[in-house]
């Protein structure tokens, strides 16, 4: 199956808001190993909206609109589409009871307007809505399907992923289930990557098994697999000898798969091990810890940070004795330092130069990442490229893999 994608709004057009829809369906729908041949946007006008509509579906079997669902008089998607079906539209019941909820739990009354979103062609499913009042809409356009969705983002989404998607692939004649598999990798280049994996995928090792990369900035690169199999299990059977071959190929270079993080993964590491954990950062400024207190779990093995910004915080609180502050030496004292302020078991530091321009005769983007344990300290030198933002964020998820690395290497003993 084919299935294109039509974002309708004035406002997209104007530049006044970023099309992010088109983007989140079009990965569902590559994930799902459904092809899509064609993205457009239209202004809120009823001849246009069913030209491009008529257009788009001539190439596909299926279309997701996106917006014109609203309650203003500006939001004409549903009436086009029922015109298009050549069928009246009427009141479903259920969506007016809905949304009379909806209004009744805020304590207003409902506004006539809305009225109008309770109004479905004949011949068209619902889709209930249950962050909004729009509900989503299944539509038979002669043998092909027209989806309609809310353009509010948090709306559409769960539309996609829990009932339209199921949708779209139930029309395949010869049913299929994907099975996909994301391998998240840091620090190799994807021309790395792929000389790396270059004789397993010519040998056609990978079997019927796709495998492609997705740059993520600083998640990496991602390595993406997919396969379809009569049943999800035949499929899991294809995929996961692939997935070994490639976790050994590239040994460490993965740090995570599917939903896993590179936070998640390193405060299980730190969980596992029972190890809490104090930071001390310089030109990450706290990133490092705000990244890291986002899985739950982060309160069982982080203490602690302190943002050693300034040369005399790094000296007085961290007890730093070295002069160059953009240095191996100073990068190992702050780890050294927090670890025996917090009590921890582990540090980990950052210092360097984040820009714009070199400092004290260092480059930007010279970087200097500390680890500290009772049995051994050490740090690492990087040369990060990009402007002053780039260099922190790089900064950051240099410092969370190496902390990763180390974890899965060596012993540490917890107090
Ligand atoms: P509403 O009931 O809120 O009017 P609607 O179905 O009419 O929903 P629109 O009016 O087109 O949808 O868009 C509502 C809001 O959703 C927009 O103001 C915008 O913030 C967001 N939105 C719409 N289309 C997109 C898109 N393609 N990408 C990202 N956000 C979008
Ligand atoms: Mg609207």
């Amino acid at each position: 199956v084919i299935c294109n994608i039509l974002c309708v709004g004035t406002e997209l057009l104007l530049g006044q808001i970023v099309d992010t829809n088109s983007s989140f369906i079009a990965e569902q729908l590559a994930d799902a190993g459904i092809e899509s041949y064609e993205q457009r946007t239209v202004g809120d006008n009823p001849q246009r909206i069913a030209h491009v509509l008529t257009s788009m579906l001539g190439s596909a079997d299926a279309v997701i609109v996106t917006g014109g669902l609203g309650p203003t008089h500006d939001d004409i998607t549903r009436e086009v589409v029922a015109e298009m079906m050549g069928v009246e539209l009427h009141v479903d019941e259920n969506v007016m009871t809905h949304m009379k909820s909806i209004f009744e739990r805020r304590n207003k009354d409902m506004p006539e307007s809305n009225m109008r979103q309770a109004m479905v062609p004949e011949g068209a499913t619902v889709i209930m809505n249950a962050l909004g009042t729009a509900p989503g809409l299944i539509c038979p356009v002669a043998d092909k399907f027209v989806y309609l969705t809310p353009g509010v983002p948090h709306e559409m989404k769960p539309m996609v992923t829990e009932s339209i998607i199921d949708h779209i692939t139930k029309q395949q004649s010869d049913q299929h289930v994907i099975v996909t598999r994301t391998l998240k990798s840091w620090g190799l280049s994807e021309s790395e990557l792929a000389d790396m994996l270059a004789d397993f995928v010519e040998e056609g090792e990978s079997g019927s098994v796709k495998i492609g990369f997705l740059a993520r900035g600083i998640n990496g690169i991602y390595i993406k697999l997919s396969t379809s199999a009569p049943t999800h299990k035949d499929a899991e059977i294809l995929i996961e000898p692939v997935e070994i071959r490639i976790l050994e190929m590239l040994a460490d270079h993965i740090y995570a798969t599917d939903d896993e993080t590179m936070e998640t993964i390193v405060i299980d590491l730190l969980q596992k091990r029972s190890l809490k954990l104090a930071i001390a950062e310089s030109l990450t400024g706290g990133m490092i810890s705000s990244r890291l207190v986002d899985p739950a779990g982060a309160s069982d093995v982080l203490l602690g940070c302190v943002v050693a910004y300034d040369p005399a915080v790094k000296n007085n609180v961290l007890e730093v004795k070295v002069e160059d502050v953009y240095s191996d030496e100073c990068a190992q004292q702050m780890a050294d330092g927090v670890r025996k302020h917090l009590g921890a078991d582990i540090a980990i530091s950052t210092t360097g130069v984040a820009g714009p321009g070199p400092d004290d005769g260092h480059p930007q983007g010279e970087v200097f990442i500390g680890i500290s344990t009772k049995e051994k300290t050490f740090s690492q030198q990087l040369r990060l490229g990009g402007d002053r933002q780039r260099v922190r964020e790089y900064a950051t998820i240099s410092a969370m893999n190496l902390l990763r690395q180390f974890l899965l290497n060596s012993e540490v003993a917890s107090s």
